[in-house]
């Protein structure tokens, strides 16, 4: 049997996470994301497929974030039949995120018809929320740690990663006639010392490695990120104002109620009402309810008032008219509410609403890309366009650092250690060309790992006559 691999995505970027195997009379794709962020990667969405979508035989899933399961509806609006195995949270994520992205297309497609910017005279969406949930049928949830056969010589087992929840290490195992080898796909991986997921497993022996590089050239600060946002809490709350937290709904939404249940209990900062106005959030923070065994937060299943996520200061806001009762919120509170850059969702009518007031705070949690009315405010711009109007920026914008769910370059390397014999090979991914040239050197320097950093659709041969 010969092995190869085609990298589809997530080679050179961050984006668009998609691996082809081929074993000949087996054909597998590992994540299956979307590209995002620069016009000429967003553009690689539409590309063909390099095979028929129907042909290919399943997908295998890491996690749930949209740059690794972004791209299934559109494989399975073009043919794809095949089972998509996941871990069982990841399948629970997947559900609520690709309604969402459905939603998103549509709506996009429809605004660029309604401005006419689209160079198609009439701008389809990549995909709908029906192709959404066409999906969901195909979906086959894996437990962790056990594992399951997808064909006859191929074996896949699930290890947590501790970036999202649900999110894993994929270790594949195929039998050939004469050998058996080992590839790993580290997934997105996520802090040691997270306090709700678990840390990244190591891995004691593979073949074949593909370590993903989004923060290969970045060490993260030492100050604890609790700190900081206690520190910005307080200054908002000296001037009697009210902070508002843009969140991104899955992962660091869940971090910061549990960083602001710790920070009360402790008595650092006092004890407000905290509104989570967010539906696909308060969807998200419900399955960590469902999956208590994929984290270490104790107790979520308790119907006491005393959780991160269920205490008497807590107030999940699902509907419009409870959203809208916020803007004539004054004095002390916390509202935390998505989208996490500012680029739309209900944290825009706060900021809209809130802004104005220079008691006011807003507190941005993660990475601003550019481009993003967040992070026009993080650079201090005095106005920034909501609704078509002009608001001024009389709030004192704040930033806390360190809240990321991606190892950092530390983190990366501990991991590649847990390899007790080296890998013949390892394929830096998932990262910038900077990042993932700065990995690939150290993993070469400090561990003598033979790296490759592949280009967007170069193939390689990983076995021959195995
Ligand atoms: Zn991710």
């Amino acid at each position: 049997m010969d092995v190869s691999v085609k990298f589809l995505g997530g080679a050179g970027t961050v984006t668009g996470s998609r691996y082809l195997l081929d074993l000949g009379d087996f054909e597998f794709l590992v994540d299956c994301g979307l590209f995002q962020g620069r016009k000429e990667l967003r553009r690689r969405n539409w590309d063909k497929f390099p095979m028929p979508p129907k042909d290919m035989e399943a997908i295998v899933l890491t996690h749930a974030h949209m740059d690794h399961i972004g791209c299934l509806p559109k494989l399975v609006k073009d043919g794809f039949r095949g089972p998509i195995y996941c871990t069982t949270a990841t399948a629970e994520l997947a559900k609520i995120l690709l309604l969402d992205s459905g939603k998103l297309q549509e709506e996009e497609a429809e605004y660029a018809k309604k401005k006419g910017y689209s160079s198609h005279e009439n701008p389809e969406p990549l995909y709908t929320v029906e192709d959404a949930e066409a999906v969901f049928p195909l979906l086959v949830p894996k437990d962790f740690k056990k594992p399951f056969s997808i064909h006859p010589s191929v074996e896949v087992t699930y290890y947590h990663a501790g970036h999202i929840l649900g999110a894993a290490i994929v270790k594949i195992v195929i039998k050939g006639d004469k050998q058996t080898k080992k590839l790993v796909f580290s997934g997105d991986l996520g802090r040691y010392h997270d306090p709700i997921l678990y840390p990244p497993t190591l891995i004691p022996e593979a073949d074949v490695v593909w370590i993903e590089s989004t923060y290969g050239d970045r060490i993260s600060t030492p100050i604890k990120p609790e700190e900081e946002l206690a520190r910005a809490i307080n200054d908002v709350f000296d001037r009697d104002g009210l902070v508002i937290i843009p969140a991104f709904a899955v992962g660091r939404t869940q971090l910061v109620m549990y960083f602001l249940y710790q920070l009360v209990k402790k008595g650092k900062i006092p004890n407000v009402p905290i509104y989570l106005d967010s539906p696909m959030a308060i969807n998200v923070s419900t399955l960590y309810k469902d999956f208590h065994q994929d984290h270490q937060l104790i107790g979520v299943l308790d119907d006491n008032d005393q959780h991160p996520f269920q205490h008497s200061q807590l107030h999940y806001f699902r509907k419009q008219e409870q959203s809208r009762t916020l803007n004539e919120l004054k004095g002390k509170a916390i509202i935390i509410s998505a989208s996490g850059m500012a680029t739309g969702g209900r944290v825009l009518h706060h900021l809209f609403h809130h802004l104005p007031n220079e008691k006011n705070g807003v507190v941005f949690v993660g990475y601003q890309a550019e481009g993003t009315r967040g992070r026009r405010l993080v650079d201090g711009e005095p106005e920034v366009r909501i609704y078509g109007q002009e608001v001024p920026v009389k709030a004192k914008i704040y930033s806390v650092e360190g809240l990321s769910a991606h190892a950092d370059q530390n983190e990366l390397m501990e991991w590649a250690e847990g390899f007790g014999e080296k890998p013949k090979l390892a394929f830096i991914v998932h990262g910038e060309e900077s990042s993932a040239g700065v990995l690939a050197h150290k993993l070469k320097d400090e561990l003598g790992w033979n790296t490759i950093i592949p280009n967007y659709l170069e193939s390689f041969m990983l076995f021959e006559e195995i």
